[in-house]
């Protein structure tokens, strides 16, 4: 199993997840290409602490100021972690939507908080468009279909049960 289908497993709590394309990563210079080579980009799967310390070296921005901001706008955020769909499209210009980076950390299942927590382990999941929005996506591992928000959508599928 790979280092990134087990933080998706929900095994690597104290991980972090970062994917950054190709693109980007060639847009910003000399940046390293570094972690598992995936569709259009990498992904990296390291320890919270040194992830956080790419994630401002690749981005530029701090990971929990970016997420705290990226909450505030919620879309769809490929379970592979490699790719998003951008609240501000509007359907006919999607090269202007393409994700740039995403950053995701997992937490265990805890059934005292209720609700998501109850289900199972939760991947949060955070992404930056193209366009300059940032939006974030989480669901329970396992519950991928039936947890946050799914294509086409742009709310959580469980708070609308
Ligand atoms: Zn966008």
């Amino acid at each position: 199993m790979s280092q990134l289908d087990a933080f998706l497993a929900g095994e690597r709590h104290e991980d972090v997840a970062l994917y950054l394309t190709d693109q980007y990563l060639d847009s910003q210079g000399k940046l390293p290409k570094l972690g598992e080579a995936v569709e259009g980009g990498y992904v990296l799967v390291v320890p919270g602490d040194d992830g956080r310390q790419a994630f401002a070296a690749g981005t530029g921005m701090d990971a929990m100021e970016f997420a705290r901001g990226a909450m505030e706008e919620t879309g769809h955020i490929s379970r592979s972690l490699d790719g998003g769909e951008c609240p501000a499209a509007d359907g006919d210009d999607a090269a202007a939507h393409e994700v740039e980076f995403i950053f995701a950390f997992s937490e265990a299942q805890n059934e005292e908080v209720g609700g998501l927590y109850e289900r199972g382990d939760v991947v949060h999941a955070y992404a930056h468009c193209a366009c300059g929005v940032s939006y974030s996506d989480k669901w329970v591992v396992g519950e991928e279909a039936a947890t946050g928000v799914q294509p086409g959508g742009s709310e959580p599928v469980e708070s609308t049960e």
